[in-house]
């Protein structure tokens, strides 16, 4: 089995991925935050859209299932706890639910915090995560709907995945992100490495993904609140994990 996977911009920094298998010529989209683009990237490649699988509510995720539906006939899955905020949701998925994609296995996992019912996608025979809103590479959702506590939870939950598990996410916002998590750990040199790698990349308009959940538990702030480094930064030397990420939190909310 062989699966092409492209990365789909949408708006100004929101991601769709497309996943085609070639055994099958099925082809499945992760979120759909706008139609138009996802139809013109299945078009170039000469792909039919069979399954949408949908991370949480938000506008910027949902926004193209219709029109994708209408078109393309696609059978969409997403959170059980937001499925009524989903109308147009064939199936819907909660923790430890698994599904499958032209033979490859995916499991659910329930990743409150970004939104209260947010939901990620794991690939474990692909070892590919899509993490939308809750984990990004080199930084986290923030807490709209959630606590710290809940989300730290719903993080814990992704790093415990090998860490060659490549990670997807919903956005584009990694060179902020990397900027922000410069300044809480100067001495990181994987992060102060990875930066200029980012900057690179950025300033040709390239993507950031995919990222390893690996990559990020060395260099993303939102899973090293037990980093020295980070928790004298914060002024809390002693806090425990949950304190120290809801902080990094507030710090990142004011840019
Ligand atoms: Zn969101
Ligand atoms: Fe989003």
């Amino acid at each position: 089995m062989t699966l092409e996977i492209i990365q789909v911009p949408c708006f100004t920094d929101n991601y769709a991925i497309l996943l085609h298998e070639d055994t099958t010529g099925e082809t499945l989209c992760v979120d759909a935050p706008e139609a138009r683009p996802i139809l013109q990237a299945l078009a170039e490649k000469g792909w039919k859209l069979t399954t949408l699988l949908i991370t949480h509510k938000h506008a910027d995720h949902v926004g193209g299932i219709k029109q994708l539906k209408e078109i393309m006939g696609c059978k969409t899955y997403g959170p059980k706890a937001e499925a009524r905020d989903i109308p147009e949701l064939d199936e819907s998925l909660a923790e430890g639910d698994s599904i499958t994609f032209a033979g490859h296995p995916i499991e659910i996992i329930e990743t409150p915090g970004h939104t209260s019912g947010h939901i990620s996608y794991h690939w474990p025979e692909d070892k590919l995560l899509f993490a939308g809103d809750t984990l990004f590479v080199i930084g986290s959702g923030r807490l709209f709907e959630g606590t710290p506590a809940q989300m730290w939870q719903s993080l814990n939950k992704l790093m415990a995945l090998p860490d060659d598990t490549k990670l997807y996410c919903g956005h584009e916002y990694t060179l902020s992100n990397a900027e922000f998590a410069a300044r809480l750990e100067p001495g990181n040199i994987d992060l102060q490495t990875r930066l200029l790698d980012i900057r690179g990349l950025r300033s040709k308009n390239q993507s950031t993904l995919p990222s390893t959940i690996g990559m990020e538990k060395r260099t993303n702030p939102f899973l090293r609140p037990d980093s020295d480094e980070i928790k004298k930064k914060v002024g809390m030397p002693f806090g425990d994990e949950v304190a120290i990420f809801g902080k990094i939190r507030e710090l990142k909310n004011k840019g």
